[in-house]
């Protein structure tokens, strides 16, 4: 009787054991939800895929290549031959990746990629919210008679595509493809090509864990990631420790002859004329992170930086705490993003745009 009672109360303990150690599990990682329905549609249209296309946007990041090459290498293990374009050329920085001899550049290629299209049945738009953001493209997706899936993790997606998966919360996209690929019961096909992209996706969209990275699912994912044998800091090597002489040189100048400061309105920029370009040998990628720099100003929080392009000039927005870097960028520079990192584009010259931004601030950051 007593080994029975034992036996019983040792069953109990078992269980409440599972019990106690899933609550913990759900309090530490607090996995969100991503529909059921949505997860087996994605299954089923992965399975009849024959031509399926997978598109991010103009001048990709570590992001848009990260999940886009993740899911890549996703689609082949599933047994698919996916075609995987970007609009225009990236950063040398992000030519490591696994898989990046695989990609088509529009720019480059534009009949293989209109082709790929036309032929695809499904199209798999990463990272991106609008198809504007591919600047060129927008037409033959919306026209394509692919079914079309978004996995993104941009604020307000417009209403494009057939199946979408889209959460700000999520640090970058392909945290967000970690997680469909594990509700997908996937894991353990993920391999370390796999768990590279992801984690370059998720290190470079938080600069390294700096911001956007409040999540403990973020760290979750992370750790399930380094169970495959990736090596973060040879990543983090590649990423960050992969510049050129003429970059850095750049980068000085820029600090320290070009950094205006307007401490009345918490604001500083950086500009870069065609001229110093050439002058410092500029390459695609050269000024990426360049905005950040004076955000370590004390007291300022807003901050953005102008590149003269052939007829317009492209600029990015980084804002500390509430201020709505995507809103300003939205209704002033044809932009849009995070709250706290934009971009957009003024058609104005670099003089002319500087001007309008400077005009702006005072609605804006006055104290
Ligand atoms: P970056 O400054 O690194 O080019 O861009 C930062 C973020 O701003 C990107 O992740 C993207 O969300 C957004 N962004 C940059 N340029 C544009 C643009 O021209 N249009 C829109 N809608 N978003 C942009
Ligand atoms: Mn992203």
């Amino acid at each position: 009787m007593i080994k029975l009672r034992y036996k019983f109360f040792s069953i109990n303990l078992n269980s409440e054991q599972i019990i106690l150690s899933l609550i913990q599990k759900l309090k530490t990682n607090p996995l969100k939800q991503i529909s059921k329905k949505d997860i087996n549609e994605l299954k089923e249209l992965i399975v009849q895929a024959n031509n399926p296309l997978i598109l991010t946007h103009y001048n990709p990041d570590g992001d848009a290549m990260g999940s886009s090459l993740a899911f890549y290498h996703y689609l082949v293990k599933k047994g698919k031959d996916p075609v995987i374009v970007t609009p225009n050329d990236y950063p040398e920085f992000l030519h490591w990746l696994p898989g990046n001899d695989k990609v088509v550049v529009y720019k480059r290629n534009s009949g293989t990629v209109l082709n790929a299209i036309k032929n695809a049945d499904v199209i798999f738009s990463l990272d991106f919210n609008d198809p504007e953001r591919t600047e060129g493209l927008e037409k033959y997706i919306t026209e394509a008679k692919a079914t079309k899936v978004l996995i993104d993790h941009h604020p307000e997606p417009t209403d494009f595509a057939d199946l979408v998966f889209s959460d700000t919360s999520y640090s970058s996209t392909a945290e967000l493809i970690y997680k469909i690929i594990e509700d997908l019961n996937d894991y353990d096909i993920i391999d370390s090509d796999i768990a590279e992209c992801i984690y370059t996706g998720i290190m470079t969209d938080t600069g390294s864990f700096n911001y956007n990275s409040s999540n403990p699912e973020t760290y979750y994912v992370v750790s399930k990631l380094l169970e495959k044998g990736i090596d973060k800091d040879k990543i983090h090597d590649k990423i960050y420790d992969n510049y050129s002489a003429n970059r850095m040189r750049l980068l000085g100048y820029c600090l320290n002859k070009k950094m205006e400061v307007l401490p009345e309105y918490d604001t500083a920029f950086i500009s870069i004329s065609k001229e110093e370009q050439k002058e410092f040998n500029f390459s695609p990628g050269d000024s990426e992170g360049f905005v950040n720099y004076p955000l370590s100003i004390k007291g300022i929080r807003f901050t953005a930086i102008f590149i003269e392009k052939g007829n317009h000039t492209k600029i990015s927005f980084r804002s500390k705490g509430d201020f709505p870097a995507n809103e300003f960028a939205e209704k002033h520079f044809k932009g849009g993003g995070h709250r706290n990192a934009s971009g957009g584009h003024s058609d104005e010259s670099l003089k002319e745009t500087i001007k309008k931004f400077k005009e702006l601030l005072p609605q804006y950051l006055k104290k």
